[in-house]
């Protein structure tokens, strides 16, 4: 941390390269706002202070619900995945360490944000019909911040279950405008005919990995590509589910 804000105060930009060799050199520190616990990238205290979604959350959208089940929307709209998994809310905690590993380069908490993510997807583990994909980022975008988030998460989590990790099953095939600021309508428009998907050993159960869940479009784009390239049922596990469509 020194060394960076050394960097920072000559004028030098501390590249992607540099901060993750940084954090190899460096002994952890907590990366969560306010807490500097040493010894782990995100502590448990600061993960006991996440806000779990809802037990009774609708289990396609994960939108609160009064009673178990799916909710009205999904009920009509007949979501492709099967369900979603999110470790909790895109708030404190969470959302912290996803913002320093997207934006800051912090890819070393990766592996801690993964284990927390495959939690409800154990039971799946050492089952030879899985496979994880990551929902794919806009290369433009990867060439920015230099890291592709799902991605990594998806890779960190594939030997968690000794689970095959498909890094290229999914493609964008067409660049899209970014979600954020979208309507639901708007969003499901937006990731349509988005992906391509290739390579699918047929029947697998996926797990579909992604940083963020807000409305579910872009997974459920996703999930359709999937089913329709020969795949089975689609799990999707994502670190946090948003409630507006603002976040970043
Ligand atoms: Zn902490
Ligand atoms: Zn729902």
């Amino acid at each position: 941390m020194e060394a960076e804000l050394a960097a920072r105060r000559r004028g030098v930009r501390v590249t992607q390269g540099a901060r993750s060799l940084l954090d190899m050199l460096l002994p952890p520190r907590c990366l969560a706002r306010g807490c500097d616990q040493g010894g782990t990238w995100l502590c448990d205290a600061c993960i006991a202070l996440a806000t779990p979604t809802p037990d009774q959350a609708c289990p396609t959208c994960l939108e609160a619900r009064t009673r178990g089940g799916p909710c009205v929307r999904c009920s009509v709209e007949r979501p492709a995945i099967r369900e979603a998994h999110a470790v909790g809310k895109h708030v404190g905690p969470l959302r912290d360490a996803l913002i320093a590993l997207k934006y800051r380069g912090r890819t070393c908490v990766a592996p801690r944000l993964a284990e927390l993510m495959a939690n409800p997807v154990r039971p799946l583990a050492d089952r030879s019909d899985v496979i994880v994909v990551p929902v794919p980022s806009h290369p433009r975008r990867v060439r920015r911040r230099g890291v592709d988030v799902p991605r990594l998460l998806a890779r960190s989590i594939a030997p968690l279950g000794t689970w095959e990790f498909a890094p290229d099953a999914l493609q964008r095939v067409r660049n899209t405008p970014t979600q954020v600021g979208l309507d639901r309508a708007s969003r499901a428009a937006n990731v349509a005919g988005a992906f391509a998907a290739q390579g699918l050993p047929s029947g697998h159960l996926v797990l579909l990995v992604d940083d963020v869940l807000t409305t579910g479009a872009t997974a459920n784009a996703c999930a359709r590509t999937l089913q329709s390239g020969g795949c089975g049922a689609v799990v999707l596990v994502v670190l946090s589910r948003a409630n507006n469509l603002h976040h970043r």
